[in-house]
């Protein structure tokens, strides 16, 4: 069983397919795939899962395969380069079609690639990670990291279609899920109350894995985040929203030392403490901060930043974030469970007082 939704931008628009069985379903690919070769972008750790399903529903097409090694830390320059190396030592023309199988760093990496070979070719998302599907392989954001900052190099490339197949989700570590359950009850907290109380409720099934629960929180998630993006393409504005804990959060992740904190780990704190800044702004009540901290940690999340990263240090490193605009930080905040804001309207003091907020 699966189901189809449609990200609306124009001639960029495109569909994700969310379901059982669709990755070694050759009708997932067929109506998208663009010339006669394929180039699959993967790592060490996804290809032995997952890599012979998917060539074999590709056995129409002539494909190669590169296996990048696994992780965040290797989200770099260096390591992206060798997708050219391989589609250059294979003569790969325009006439292809990439397709990123695995998390949000193979998406990334694979969606850049494609926006930069022979200035552009298309490509396919086949996201493995409940993080992937709900969030990365949907919007057009691709990029490495660089030294001084996350994401800093990419581009704006929007995939032909998104594959996302619940089974893989299975042999996902629990850890894993429960990063991308962060991402997920995000969705909650900038758009949709009735959604937030649905994962109040059901959190268990979630986290167990249940294939309904599970289809319907990535389908909502990917509603919510397709709706923003047609809004906002190029985050000129509401895109802005779904960075809700993220400036906080890249600042945790670069603070720790990037592999070190698992991105929804990161986003999951950045939350509670965007909760806590909107508490201080006289938006949110002590209750609903409660609420939300207790739901995040429900999903077995942390909810307090690493303990020896001072408030000073996050203050630096969320300065060099790429959310600072003309010397103004801008925050996402909530205005209440349910709704977000973005604003460059928060004092030093204010921001430092929440910084410095730890309650363990
Ligand atoms: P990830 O890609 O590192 O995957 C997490 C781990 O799970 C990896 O070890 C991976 O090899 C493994 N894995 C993947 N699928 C698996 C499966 N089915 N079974 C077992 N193991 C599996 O991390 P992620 O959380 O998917 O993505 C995080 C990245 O996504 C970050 O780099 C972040 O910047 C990026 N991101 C991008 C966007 C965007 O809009 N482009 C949005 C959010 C996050
Ligand atoms: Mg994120």
């Amino acid at each position: 069983m699966s189901q189809t939704l449609n990200v609306d931008l124009g001639l960029r628009s495109y569909p994700i397919h969310i379901g059982s069985g669709l990755l070694a379903d050759p009708e997932s690919y067929r109506p998208h795939v663009r010339g006669d070769r394929i180039m699959i972008v993967t790592n060490e750790t996804v290809a032995p899962l997952y890599l012979d399903p998917l060539e074999q529903a590709l056995s129409d097409y002539r494909v190669s395969r590169v296996v990048l090694p696994d992780g965040e830390q290797y989200k770099t320059m260096e390591v992206w380069n060798r997708i050219f190396d391989a589609l250059l030592q294979e003569r790969f023309g325009r006439d292809c079609t990439l397709v990123a199988l695995g998390g949000g760093v193979i998406g990334d990496m694979a969606g850049f690639a494609a926006a930069c070979y022979q200035r552009g070719v298309p490509f396919i998302q086949v996201p493995t990670t409940l993080l992937a599907q709900v969030d990365s392989s949907v919007g057009g954001k691709t990029g490495i990291n660089h030294p001084a900052g996350k994401n800093m190099i990419g581009a704006f490339h929007q995939p032909l279609a998104v594959i996302a197949d619940t089974d893989t989700l299975e042999t996902l570590p629990q850890k894993e899920l429960s990063a991308g359950l962060a991402e997920v009850l995000k969705y909650g907290f900038i758009r949709d109350a009735a959604f937030l109380a649905w994962l109040e409720s059901h959190m268990a099934e979630l986290l167990s894995r249940d294939p309904n629960a599970l289809s319907h929180a990535i389908k909502r998630s990917c509603e919510i985040k397709a709706l923003i993006v047609a809004e906002d393409e190029l985050e000129a504005g509401q895109r802005a929203l779904l960075n809700l804990g993220h400036t906080f959060g890249h600042a945790i992740e670069a603070g720790a030392g990037y592999g070190a904190w698992l991105h929804g780990e990161a986003v999951a704190v950045g939350t509670c403490m965007a909760a806590n800044l909107s508490q201080r702004l006289g938006w949110l009540e002590d209750k609903d901060v409660e609420r939300l901290r207790r739901l995040i940690s429900c999903a077995g999340l942390p909810t307090e930043p690493p303990a020896d990263l001072s408030p000073d240090q996050m203050l630096e490193l969320m300065a060099v974030d790429k959310k600072v605009l003309d010397g103004k930080m801008r925050f996402v905040l909530l205005k209440e469970l349910g709704e977000a804001i973005v604003t460059d309207e928060v004092d030093r003091d204010t921001l430092y007082a929440t910084l410095a907020d730890r309650r363990s």
